[in-house]
């Protein structure tokens, strides 16, 4: 069990990406852990920025990613990508709406060292709308280099590692042909992250605060 900060029984999460494929690709394995370990969970799945081809293949991951759950709500907005900043009261709106949506367990958001500043903002927002709850900050590689080593590991076994490498290896295939978007990328930060965590497989979280 991830005990720490998180209860036994169901829990209420809150997954929160800037764009479509933020969330699977940081904290995927996690969620499909978390959700296979906590049954009768369910799961508020917020994405800002999109577009109709993007909102379908998100609304499938979220769909698989949380094939454990007891229910899902996904909401997919289309705000514009790279700007958020300067439209910081719709995301404050957005997540505002999400976090009345129920007492949430867990949120899983970006990173606030994340250097996409879509990402960051929406970390920003996130520790605003959420500020008594553990939020855990999940990892985006990428071509601005802003990974630092994490404060918080949930280790993974072989196959919800494999899970999580198959399904995004499935999905997003408009992404498929940007030169960061491989199995090898995401193979290998599970791994890095698996030697750190004293484990084969993990994902690395930085969460700002625990209180037990
Ligand atoms: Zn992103």
């Amino acid at each position: 069990m991830l005990g720490l900060q998180l209860p036994d029984g169901p829990l209420r999460l809150a997954c929160l990406g800037a764009h479509c494929d933020d969330v699977p690709i940081g904290a995927g394995a996690t969620i499909l852990r978390l959700l296979a370990e906590h049954p009768g969970s369910t799961v508020d799945w917020l994405v800002l920025c999109s577009d109709p081809t993007r909102a379908d293949e998100e609304r499938e991951a979220a769909a698989a990613f949380c094939a454990d759950a007891a229910s899902v709500e996904v909401r997919v907005e289309s705000l514009p990508e790279n700007v958020l900043p300067s439209i910081s009261a719709d995301v404050q709106a957005l997540c505002a709406e999400t976090a009345r949506a129920g007492t949430h367990d867990l949120v899983i958001a970006p990173c606030p060292h994340d250097l996409h500043q879509d990402h960051r903002l929406l970390a920003e927002v996130a520790a605003q709308k959420w500020r008594d709850h553990p939020i855990w900050g999940y990892e985006i590689p990428k071509w601005d280099g802003d990974l630092r080593t994490p404060n918080l590991y949930v280790r993974l076994d072989d196959a919800t590692a494999a899970r999580k490498l198959d399904l995004l290896g499935r999905l997003y295939p408009s992404q498929h042909d940007r030169q960061w978007y491989d199995r090898e990328v995401f193979s290998a930060t599970l791994r890095l992250r698996g030697v750190e965590a004293n484990h084969r497989w993990a994902e690395g979280f930085h969460a700002r605060k625990t209180a037990v």
